[in-house]
């Protein structure tokens, strides 16, 4: 059987619901059993952040609109999809839950407070919303689709907004709440991106997180293939927002695909393939507006690129701090005692380069930065500076060519490199410089090391 995730944009409108219900059809139609995750319709789950913390500062009156016109959206949306025989049904089902919503945020206003578990109670409106609906619309083509809600299958621990799976016990939901539906033919519909805890609190897995359900239900299913639909034609040699001219990348290796996503490629959240590596399952990135295109596979030792490098990532908003200190001289637990800090404020640190004297970090997360500052200022001299950008070179040539990373950094020079990193026997090269000379700085390396016209001129 293979999982099918579709993403916001893929279900962003009526239209798009119906391509879908089209796509996972045809898979039906080959004989192929699956299960298909989706995400909330396109900027949903942004809507239900902003409503919330409205409602949390007191702002009530501007979220019944908010809340009032979300619902509209997902009752046009079913009216349009669903057959005759079940409009109603569906209709009174989405009704109930954005009451729901429309009473938890009246309790944040009430309240004033807004901690990450009321969060994750709202925002999992917009999956819960969006598979509904993509049952119906599965149902209205011949598909035997049965929805199923991910917080009976996907068991989490309790850190909210970011939660981890508990994959023993999701093993064990799985094979309770979705295996008998599959063995009897039928084809379960469930939203990714949420769960729930052992005491049943509705969790989320983080921003982007359906591809991550996604994977997990692969894992606990021993799928033969996990497939991310989204609106491109699969990984890129470049986040095509900031580099003009990128080509989608057709294989990469599972090691590439975790550094790509964690150093910014949003097209995959960077935990996805985690639970795929462990199982061994092919993950393939696919266009849902171009089904025929073969987009990109992942697997654990793909053919190798037919470019220098493999791709390129990128983040913004980066804050890189300097943190020097005499005492670091010849001393032993320095690093310990400043690694300490970051995880107090579980803050994680993404690029770090040392020196004798002093080490500097980057974080993407800034919402602890004075707290941390003032810490870390306990005990050593520390300044930060913010707008700065990390650029991650990634490809499995770097391991065996050493004089790659050069020709990268040789690329780069005039660009005012504030930090530098590559491990030994590793795939990727970072730099980090100020953020107005990131798009530059992309277009050149790309230019230079992922376009095929370069291969052919150095061949
Ligand atoms: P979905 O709604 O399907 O989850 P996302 O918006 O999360 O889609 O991810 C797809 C988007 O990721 C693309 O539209 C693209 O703009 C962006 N993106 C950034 N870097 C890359 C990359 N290297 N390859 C492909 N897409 C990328
Ligand atoms: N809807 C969630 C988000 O916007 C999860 C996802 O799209 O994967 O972050
Ligand atoms: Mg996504």
């Amino acid at each position: 059987m293979v999982v099918m995730k579709f993403g916001g944009s893929s279900v962003k409108d009526a239209d798009a619901m119906r391509r879908v219900a089209d796509i996972v059809r045809r898979g039906q139609d080959r004989g192929r059993g699956s299960l298909v995750v989706v995400s909330a319709m396109s900027r949903v789950t942004d809507q239900l952040i902003h409503a919330a913390a409205l409602a949390a500062n007191g702002a009530e009156p501007d979220v019944t609109p908010m809340v009032d016109g979300l619902g509209a959206r997902h009752r046009q949306v079913a009216a349009s999809v669903a057959l005759p025989a079940r409009q109603p049904g569906l209709i009174s089902e989405l009704d109930a839950d954005w009451r729901e919503v429309t009473q938890l945020l009246h309790a944040l206003a009430i309240l004033r407070d807004l901690s990450p578990r009321s969060l994750d109670a709202i925002v999992a409106a917009g999956e819960i919303a969006s598979s509904r609906i993509l049952t119906a619309a599965l149902q209205a083509v011949g598909v035997s689709a049965i929805w199923v809600d991910p917080r009976r299958a996907l068991v989490t621990d309790e850190e909210h907004g970011a939660a981890q799976p508990d994959m023993a016990a999701t093993r064990e939901r799985m094979d309770e709440e979705v295996q008998p539906h599959l063995a009897a033919g039928r084809l379960p519909v469930l939203g990714g991106f949420i769960g729930a805890t052992k005491r049943g609190v509705t969790s989320t897995l983080g921003r982007g997180g359906s591809d991550y359900s996604a994977s997990i239900f692969g894992a606990a299913l021993g799928a033969a293939e996990i497939q991310i639909w989204t609106d491109v034609d699969g990984m890129l040699t470049a986040d095509p927002r900031v580099v003009p001219g990128t080509r989608s990348v057709p294989n990469l290796s599972f090691a590439e695909a975790s550094e790509l996503a964690y150093f910014g490629a949003k097209v995959l959240h960077p935990s996805t393939i985690a639970p795929a590596v462990a199982a061994g399952i092919p993950v393939r990135i696919l266009n849902s507006h171009r089904q025929e295109a073969p987009g990109t596979t992942i697997v654990a030792s793909p053919p190798p690129a037919s470019t220098p490098l493999t791709a390129l990532a990128c983040k913004r908003d980066v804050t890189v701090i300097d943190i020097t200190s005499s005492r670091m001289l010849m001393a032993h637990g320095f690093l310990r005692r400043l690694f300490e800090v970051f995880e107090r404020y579980r803050t994680a640190v993404d690029v770090v380069t040392t020196s004798e004297v002093s080490v500097s970090v980057t974080v993407d997360d800034t919402r602890h930065l004075d707290a941390i500052l003032a810490a870390l200022g306990e005990f050593a001299e520390v300044t930060s500076e913010r707008e700065m950008a990390l650029l991650c070179a990634v490809g499995e040539r770097l391991r065996i060519d050493p004089s790659l990373s050069m020709q990268i950094l040789g690329a780069l020079e005039g660009f005012p490199l504030r930090m530098v990193s590559q491990a030994g026997a590793r795939r990727n090269v970072t730099v980090v410089l100020p953020q107005e000379h990131l798009a530059a700085a992309m277009a050149q390396v790309h230019d230079r090391f992922c376009t095929l016209q370069q291969e052919a001129a150095h061949a």
